[in-house]
């Protein structure tokens, strides 16, 4: 079993849909298929786009008409291409969607505010469709289709807007649906339901998450991620031009590079597909024979791995604010970092970063910037006696902040890393405010400026990785 994942590119016009299913059809050489879409590309920005609007009592026309124009042009367009598509079925479920739509919305600009269980059962609607139009697609072509409900079948706690799949459970749901071998699955990403049968959703970009739960309830050999870039780069190739495409990554290299930042990665993609060892691959749609990015820890071909490149990528994450809680009252006081982070979880911030001195003066983290308010008062209501009586210092707060990570399982056994990234930042004349390495020594990060972030990628990237650098040579003479 192969679980095929594509993104929002992957399925933005009628072309995209049609190379989709060429490729799983490709696939099916190896076994049986399992497809997990997203929404096409814009589809759940404009969803997001005419909530908020809405309750804002703002005009959402354009963003209905754009919406609309890209399902006419992708039926269209498969009318076109695809003999024996069910135009008609499917021009008729794309009208009840976006009727059923402005009515939702109507409701929600008379109560000018829209819940959050609303707001999950609008925004992924996209994925709903797309899965809709893929069964047509495919059942045009001959092949025998299984739809996955991922409302009754993937359950998910938390947050209803960010939920997280209980996979033994849903493991069992979707064994007991007995789907027969020859059977095409299909599965809407971005959406699962909770204890109650109510649909949620998995955060933004969540359908690479979707892809990953699945493919562990099914134990499949692979999951295959499909996107718009050829795989995973030593940093972001948009950034940094001579950005290197990486063969392959283990578990926790794609885990600490998705979490400082590698965009074709999604954080929580990579837990499910770890814990139960499935093999994953990064693909491009555009570019199948490319061979990707592979993730895991079984050894591929040789001379598939990196196994020379002891650093596997350089990330940023931008827009981050950095507190610092110090005071003579610190040294030997226990409980303190415990109560500085229960706090923050408990106003649902996520810490990035920390350090603490050894001389156990003062702790330091980062939070995303726009949790700044939230946390300095959080900071301040905990500590309020402590900071009464001066057994705390004020509480330090610095802003515009960036985070670079330099990750790589094999900077361990090298020594010498930290000394060159520290020393491209010196070059660049960047100020270190912070630096981090887990004990895993598997990742080493410096908190810097943000506005230095893109500057010290592109220098760490050419000191570390060896790229060209641009060398000007003048030559002086007085001839012969
Ligand atoms: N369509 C959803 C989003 O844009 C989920 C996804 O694409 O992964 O956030
Ligand atoms: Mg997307």
């Amino acid at each position: 079993m192969r679980v095929l994942k594509f993104g929002g590119t992957s399925v933005a016009n009628h072309q995209c849909v049609l190379s989709v299913a060429d490729i799983a059809e490709n696939e099916l050489s190896l076994g049986q298929v399992a497809l997990v879409l997203s929404a096409p590309a814009k589809i759940t920005n404009h969803l997001v786009a005419m909530i908020e609007k809405t309750v804002a009592g703002q005009d959402i026309v354009s963003n209905m008409s754009d919406a609309t124009q890209i399902f006419a042009d992708l039926l269209s367009g498969l009318k076109a291409q695809q003999p024996r598509f069910d135009y008609e079925r499917l021009k008729g479920l794309v009208e009840r969607e976006l009727a059923s739509l402005k009515q939702t919305l109507h409701g929600i600009s008379l109560l000018k505010q829209c819940p959050d269980s609303i707001n999950a059962s609008l925004i992924c609607r996209g994925e709903k469709l797309s899965i809709a139009i893929m069964e047509s697609v495919l059942q045009a072509r001959g092949h025998k289709v299984t739809v996955i409900d991922p409302v009754k079948n993937l359950l998910a706690h938390g947050h209803c807007l960010e939920s997280t799949v209980d996979i033994h459970e849903s493991s069992k749901r979707i064994a007991a649906l007995n789907i027969p071998a020859d059977h095409i699955i299909l599965m809407a990403g971005f959406t699962a339901g909770d204890e109650n049968g109510e649909l949620v959703v998995l955060g933004r970009n969540g359908s690479d998450y979707s892809a990953a739960v699945l493919a562990a309830c099914l134990r499949a050999d692979c999951c295959e991620i499909w996107t718009d870039v050829d795989g995973v780069y030593t940093c972001d190739p948009r950034a940094v031009k001579d950005a290197r495409l990486l063969k392959s990554l283990s578990y926790q290299e794609a885990m600490e590079l998705s979490y400082f930042g590698a965009k074709v990665l999604h954080p929580r993609t990579i837990a499910p597909i770890a814990q139960f060892q499935i093999p994953c691959l990064i693909k491009n749609t555009a570019n199948p024979n490319v061979p990707g990015t592979f993730i895991g820890d079984a050894l591929i071909d040789d001379g598939q791995k990196d196994q020379d490149m002891p650093i596997k990528g350089i990330t940023n994450l931008d827009h981050m604010a950095m507190f610092n809680v110090s005071g003579p009252g610190m040294k030997g006081m226990v409980g303190m970092a415990a109560r500085i982070f229960s706090v923050m979880s408990r106003k649902g911030i996520s810490v990035v970063l920390i350090t603490q001195s050894s001389s156990e003066y003062s702790i330091s983290f980062c939070v995303p910037q726009k949790e700044w308010v939230k946390a300095h008062n959080a900071l301040t209501e905990e500590f309020y006696l402590e900071l009464k009586d001066g057994v705390l210092d004020p509480i330090d707060a610095i802003d515009n902040l960036a985070i670079i990570s330099v990750v790589g399982d094999g900077m361990r056994t090298q020594p010498g890393t930290s000394a060159r990234f520290f020393s491209a930042l010196t070059r660049a004349n960047i100020n270190i405010v912070a630096i981090a390495q887990g004990s895993s020594e598997r990742s080493i990060s410096a908190v810097i400026e943000n506005n230095a972030a893109t500057t010290a990628v592109r220098l760490c990237h050419q000191m570390l990785f060896n790229t060209a650098q641009v060398v000007e040579v003048f030559v002086v003479g007085v001839g012969e």
